[in-house]
C-alpha cells in the first residue's frame, strides 16, 4: 500500500530531518573532543542532502538539467563523506582521495550527459555511484563493529540502514524503466517516487542512528578501557585484574585450574634514587612491553601497585607457570634499558602458583604466590620461585 502523501510534504519533512542532523552533529563535533572530523564530515553529509532535495523541489530556480545536476552532485558529494566518515569514528585512514576522485569524474561525466537532458545512462551513474558508497560505508561499519567486538548478527541489523540506503539508491534508477517520462523528478507524485521518499525518511533517521551509535560505541569502549587499565603501563589495573581472578576461580569449580605468576621488580628504589622517577616510569614500561609477549591472547596481565604486576594463566599448571616466568625473567634480564646514557640492568623476582580446589577464593592463591615471590628476594632476587601446596594430614 503507497501512503497517500505529496511528494512535496515528503521532501520538506526529509530537508527538515537533514537540516536538524546536520546542526546536531555540528554541535557534536564541536562539544564532544572524540572523532571530531568524523562528525564535521557528517554534519556536511546532511547539510549537503537537505541542500540536494531543496534544489530538487525550488522551481523558482528555473528548474531543468543544470539544477538537476547540481542537486544530484551534491547528493554524491554527501554520500562520499558519509563514506570517509565511517573510518575516521575509527581512527583509520579514511578513503578521501578515491571518494573525492569519485565525485570529481562521476559529477563531470553526468554533465557531458545531461546536456540532451537526463538521461537514464546519467541516472544510473549517479545513483550507482552514490549506492555503491553506501554499501561500502555499510561494509567499513561492519567491520569496525566486528572488531570491537560486537556479535555478527547485531552488526548486521546495525548497518541495515547503510545497506538499504545503498539498495535504494542503486534501484532509483528503475524509476526510468516503472515510471517513464517522470524521470528525475521526485516531485512526481508516482507511486514508486512517493515509496521511494517515504524509505528515504525512515532510512535518514536511521542512518544518522547508526553513525551516532557507531560513535557511542567508541566512546563506551573507550570509557570502558579507562577504567580497566593502568594509566602509565596500560597493563589492567588492580580492580579489573582481581575481578577476571575471581571469575577465573569460579571457573575452577567446573575443572579448569589455573596459574599465577607475581612479579616484582628487583631494586626498583635504587633505579628512583639514581636516574630519577621519570626514569622508573621507563622501566615500567619496558618492563611491560618484555613480559607481555611471553603471554597467550587468554593470558591477563595485571599491575597491582609500584612494581609489582601478577599474570592469570588459565588452564595452567605449576609446571606451565614456571615456563612463562622463566621465559619473562631470562628475556627481562637480557633487555638493555639506558637512561640518559646510563644503562641499567633490569631484573625481577618471580613467585608462582597454581589453584587448587581446596583454595576458598583466588585471594588465597595470590597468597600463594607472595609467599614464592618473598622467597625469591630473600634468595638473593633474579629468580623464579613457588611455594609448595600443603599437602592433606595423611589419615591415621
Ligand atoms: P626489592 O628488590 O626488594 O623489590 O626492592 P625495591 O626497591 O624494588 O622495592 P621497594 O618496595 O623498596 O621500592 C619500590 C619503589 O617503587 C618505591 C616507589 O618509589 C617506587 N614506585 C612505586 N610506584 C611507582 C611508579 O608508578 N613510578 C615510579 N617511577 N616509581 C614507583
Ligand atoms: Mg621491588
Ligand atoms: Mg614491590
Amino acid at each position: 500500500m503507497i501512503p497517500n502523501t505529496d511528494p512535496i510534504t515528503m521532501i520538506a519533512a526529509l530537508v527538515t530531518v537533514f537540516g536538524v542532523a546536520a546542526v546536531v552533529w555540528l554541535l557534536v563535533a564541536g562539544g564532544l573532543r572524540e572523532s571530531p572530523w568524523a562528525c564535521l564530515c557528517l554534519a556536511a553529509a546532511n547539510a549537503l542532502l537537505g541542500g540536494s532535495f531543496v534544489l530538487h523541489d525550488l522551481p523558482s530556480l528555473g528548474g531543468g538539467a543544470l539544477q538537476a545536476w547540481w542537486s544530484d552532485a551534491l547528493g554524491l558529494a554527501a554520500f562520499a563523506l558519509v563514506r570517509i566518515a565511517v573510518p575516521l569514528v575509527a581512527e583509520r585512514r579514511p578513503p578521501w582521495r578515491l571518494s573525492a576522485l569519485a565525485v570529481v569524474v562521476v559529477s563531470t561525466l553526468a554533465t557531458q550527459w545531461a546536456e540532451g537532458g537526463i538521461s537514464i545512462g546519467q541516472k544510473a551513474l549517479l545513483y550507482g555511484t552514490m549506492g555503491v558508497m553506501s554499501l561500502l560505508a555499510g561494509r567499513d561499519a561492519f567491520l569496525l563493529l566486528r572488531a570491537r567486538g560486537l556479535r555478527a548478527r547485531l552488526s548486521v541489523l546495525l548497518v541495515t540502514p547503510l545497506l538499504v540506503l545503498g539498495l535504494l539508491l542503486l534501484a532509483r534508477p528503475l524509476e526510468a524503466f516503472l515510471a517513464p517520462g517522470q524521470t528525475g523528478d521526485l516531485n512526481g507524485g508516482s507511486g514508486f517516487n512517493i515509496v521511494w521518499l517515504w524509505s528515504a525518511l525512515v532510512i535518514a533517521l536511521a542512518l544518522n542512528g547508526t553513525l551516532a551509535f557507531l560513535l557511542l560505541l567508541k566512546l563506551m569502549l573507550e570509557i570502558q578501557r579507562l577504567t580497566q587499565r593502568d594509566p602509565l603501563t596500560d597493563a589492567m589495573n588492580r580492580r579489573a585484574l582481581s575481578e577476571a581472578m575471581d571469575a577465573e576461580h569460579e571457573r575452577q569449580r567446573r575443572g579448569h585450574r589455573y596459574g599465577l605468576v607475581l612479579l616484582d621488580m628487583d631494586r626498583f628504589k635504587q633505579l628512583n634514587d639514581t636516574l630519577g622517577h621519570a626514569a622508573g616510569d621507563a622501566a615500567l614500561q619496558t618492563l611491560v612491553s618484555v613480559v607481555q609477549p611471553c603471554l597467550r591472547e587468554v593470558d591477563l596481565l595485571g599491575r597491582l601497585g609500584g612494581e609489582e604486576f601478577c599474570a592469570l594463566l588459565p588452564d595452567t599448571d605449576i609446571a606451565g607457570a614456571a615456563l612463562v616466568a622463566e621465559r619473562m625473567r631470562v628475556l627481562l634480564a637480557a633487555q638493555s634499558f639506558a637512561w640518559n646514557g646510563q644503562s641499567w640492568a633490569l631484573t625481577a623476582s618471580f613467585g608462582i602458583a597454581e589453584s587448587s580446589p581446596d583454595d576458598p577464593s583466588a585471594a588465597e592463591v595470590l597468597r600463594r604466590a607472595d609467599q614464592a615471590l618473598y622467597r625469591a628476594k630473600g634468595q638473593g632476587r633474579n629468580v623464579v620461585q613457588a611455594v609448595e601446596l600443603e599437602s592433606p594430614a595423611p589419615s591415621t
